[in-house]
């Protein structure tokens, strides 16, 4: 481990303060013996960095997926105090509200039989992908304020979901605050043609079968059950939500000397939680992450159509479990020393985990605690998790968000042939599709952290709880 930190559990570390000059409060972070092997400098400083920032309440913490991000580290979570605070768009990250949602098919192993590449690829023709996808949809510049304003909700208002749907997504798939004129023309310029797709590198459509299932009294109440079929979809806000943190960083960061915020890194921008700047970036945030929630949607509508046709099976016979945000900051009710008190809380590349009885998760689920997804890799095992009360104690109500990245992109495309790849994982009975091979080395089993290890970490330290691992029978790669 990385000298100046301290272990203060059997998988929790702390970043004392002093670690960097500023510091207001210690920084905490999740990881096992194992996962500290692969923990870089870089990351825990941009960890102690957060912490110097205003108003920061308890801790600056980062979970075991933690990797060096934009400013703040990716698999990082803060919380800021409403008078003293500060809202910092590095702290939600360029993919507004990117996230995971899974589905759960009446269908087995056996079902697919030869059907699987024929399944792979409709999807992949019915889903654009790629940098530059177009949307099949043509939506117009009213529709694009709907959707800013409603998310999820706009879609299933044109049939493209249920009603069902909307209960199971985070915020029932559109934020309150959304703001669509803070959305600038560039940005809404970018998202009318993209709405529907999938995006490139990390956002994939995966075909996956349960492989196990620990804790089956959630697991039917989440509604899976070992050797079934799932899907999940992992995509966000396009290019909308790139522009929109590209925007905002540039106006907050100009605003640093008027509100006399001094930082270690300029990528930590920031400003007053009641600011103009800050008010603007948020109503400009939550209709990014509406825009991210209207697109998973639409994209499971497309994945829906395809299964149907393709097994004949009933629309709503593939039900939604859940759909969560992993990049995003909201206003969340904590307890802060016996009160219930509001505050900013920032999650990057990090989970809502709300558990038992928390506010709001679907009435569904109430007992058990919020549905968690955390994806692992083309390669490896994902996992259907739920929230706990100790998130609520120690992280806000949070968790990891997947593996995280070890390997740069730059240096995987070095050490990984796509091709061998894509054949490798044949040979292991998963179907891969990507535009190009090169583009597969990228995102290469090992470029991540071993999926496995990370969710023990969450789930033993008492984060989250495994219901599910599931495991990847097809891939589809933007
Ligand atoms: P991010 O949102 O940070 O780009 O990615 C979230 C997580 O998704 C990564 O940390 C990684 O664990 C996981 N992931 C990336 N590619 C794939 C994939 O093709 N399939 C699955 N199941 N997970 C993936
Ligand atoms: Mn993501
Ligand atoms: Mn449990």
């Amino acid at each position: 481990m990385l000298t100046g930190i301290n272990r203060i559990g059997d998988l929790e570390w702390e970043v004392p303060i002093g670690y960097v000059p500023g510091m207001r409060v210690p920084g905490r972070f999740f990881l096992s013996p194992l996962l500290a092997e692969t923990l870089e400098e870089g990351a825990v400083r941009q960890l102690a960095n957060v912490a110097t920032l205003p108003g920061i309440v308890k801790n600056s913490l980062a979970m075991p997926d933690i990797h060096w991000g934009y400013g703040f580290p990716i698999g990082g979570v803060a919380a800021f105090d409403m008078t003293e605070g500060v809202i910092s768009p590095g702290g939600v990250g360029f993919d507004i509200n990117c996230g995971v949602r899974l589905i759960t098919t009446p269908l087995t192993e056996a079902d697919l039989a030869k059907k699987k590449r024929d399944l792979i690829e409709r999807l992949f023709n019915a889903v654009p992908t790629g940098v530059g996808a177009k949307s099949t949809l043509r939506v117009s510049n009213k529709d694009l304020s709907a959707i800013l304003a409603d998310g999820a909700g706009w879609a299933v208002e044109r049939g493209l979901g249920t009603g069902a749907d909307l209960v199971r997504c985070e915020e029932e798939g559109a934020m309150p605050g959304a703001d669509p004129d803070a959305v600038s023309a560039k940005a809404r310029q970018r998202g009318i043609p993209q709405l529907g797709t999938l995006g490139a590198g990390n956002h994939f459509l995966e075909l996956q079968v349960v492989k196990e299932v620990p804790d089956p009294e959630a697991a039917r109440t989440f509604g899976v059950h070992e050797g079934q079929i799932c899907f999940m979809v992992h995509c966000g806000s396009r290019g909308l939500g790139h522009q929109v943190a590209t925007d905002y960083l540039r106006t907050i960061e100009g605003a640093l000397a008027r509100y006399g915020i001094h930082l270690p890194d300029r990528q930590l921008a920031c400003a007053p939680i009641d600011s103009p700047e800050a008010r603007a970036y948020f109503g400009a945030m939550a209709s990014a992450a509406n825009y991210a929630w209207a697109n998973r949607q639409v994209i499971m509508h497309e994945v829906r159509k395809v299964f149907s046709q393709v097994f004949g099976i009933e629309y709503d016979e593939m039900r939604l479990i859940y759909d969560v945000a992993h990049n995003v900051a909201k206003f969340e009710r904590h307890d802060i020393g016996g009160t219930a008190t509001e505050v900013c809380v920032h999650r990057k590349g990090a989970t809502r985990a709300f558990g038992p009885g928390a506010p709001g998760i679907p009435r569904e689920y109430a007992a058990v605690g919020q549905p968690v997804i955390i994806p692992g890799s083309m390669g490896t095992s994902s996992y259907l998790l739920h929230g706990t009360t100790t998130a609520m104690e120690k992280t806000w109500g949070s968790t990891c968000h997947g593996a995280g990245r070890v390997l740069s992109r730059s240096k995987a495309k070095k050490e990984v042939r796509g091709r061998e790849l894509r054949e490798q994982l044949a040979g292991e009975g998963i179907v891969v599709r990507a535009h190009s091979d090169a583009a597969l080395a990228e995102e290469a089993p090992e470029v991540y952290k071993p999926s496995g290890e990370v969710v023990r970490v969450v789930h033993e330290a008492g984060l989250s709880d495994i219901v599910a691992r599931l495991g990847p029978l097809g891939v589809i790669k933007g």
